[in-house]
């Protein structure tokens, strides 16, 4: 063999071995079979995205999946334990995590000035308040195959947070109750914007305790009860874009003063939608 025929020979077989070295790296990276967003703790709401075909299930129950493989799943304030989710996939790779639920703690709070008549409700408002309650677990009962709950959530309103999810409060100095949301204080006729996607599956212009209370349905019974508005701008079966405005802060039901409170569900757990949040600058003072 001539030597440039050699040298070229050599140049070739470098050239075929540095290939080789940086292969892997221009390969795509595998992908895993299951990305979660949050955390196993009280009150916490997780996303998970896995492939289309995928079976999942949280503590042995199904969970549904959307039409592009999210599913979602919640732990509510009371919850301890372990909790375990399994994915399996159609060609058989599985993936099972397994967490510890954290623990959090919360406050005890006092709230005074409360109407008597919305602790001590008369037996004609009790009937009241069990058909308002039956209307509100029927409307979290439905559900959307979408998955509106997917999208990172933003501030309904902007304001100071006058109320954690989770608190001990004792209402007058006697009555005790928990809080199973959050209280965004702001002045009477602030726009509420939709915290996240959805179809509105309940709109009430007065409920006993909850006022003026608009549930958005986000996608496998992950809701949001606005509530204690002024107004609402929205009608039942209406689908809303995040950041649609379905109403206004107002002081209707049980409050001291103009705020928004914002619960939100997945089935029969109760979550903390301040965990879903980015921090704003009042949280930061
Ligand atoms: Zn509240």
């Amino acid at each position: 063999m001539p030597p440039l025929a050699k040298r070229a020979l050599v140049w070739v077989a470098v050239i075929v071995a540095l290939l080789l070295i940086f292969k892997t790296d221009l390969l795509p990276a595998a992908e895993p079979l299951v990305q979660l967003r949050g955390e196993f703790i009280q009150g916490g709401l997780v996303r998970g995205k896995t492939t289309v075909d995928s079976t999942v299930e949280l503590d042995g129950r199904k969970l549904r999946l959307s039409e592009d493989g999210q599913f979602t799943f919640g732990f509510g304030r009371d919850r301890s334990g372990v909790s375990t989710l399994k994915v399996t996939a159609e060609d058989g790779r599985t993936e099972t995590i397994e967490r510890a639920i954290t623990a959090r703690e919360f406050a005890l709070t006092e709230v005074n000035g409360v109407a008597e008549d919305k602790l001590k409700p008369n037996t004609d408002n009790l009937g009241r308040i069990a058909a308002e309650q039956k209307l509100i677990n029927a409307a979290r009962a439905k559900h959307l195959t979408t998955a509106g709950f997917g999208v990172d959530f933003i501030w309904p309103v902007e304001g100071r947070v006058s109320g954690h999810f989770g608190s001990r409060r004792v209402f007058n100095g006697w009555k005790k109750s928990t809080h199973y949301g959050l209280d965004i204080a702001a002045a009477e006729g602030t726009p509420v914007r939709a915290p996240a996607p959805g179809i509105v599956v309940l709109t009430h212009e007065d409920m006993y305790y909850t006022g003026g209370t608009v549930i958005i349905e986000h996608g496998h019974r992950v809701s949001s009860t606005l509530i204690h508005l002024s107004k609402i701008d929205v009608k039942e079966r209406q689908y809303i874009k995040q950041g649609d405005i379905i109403g206004e802060v107002g002081m209707t039901g049980r409050a001291t003063g103009p705020h928004l409170h914002w619960g939100m569900n997945w089935e029969g757990e109760r979550l903390d939608p301040e965990l879903l949040l980015p921090t704003t600058a009042s949280e930061q003072e």
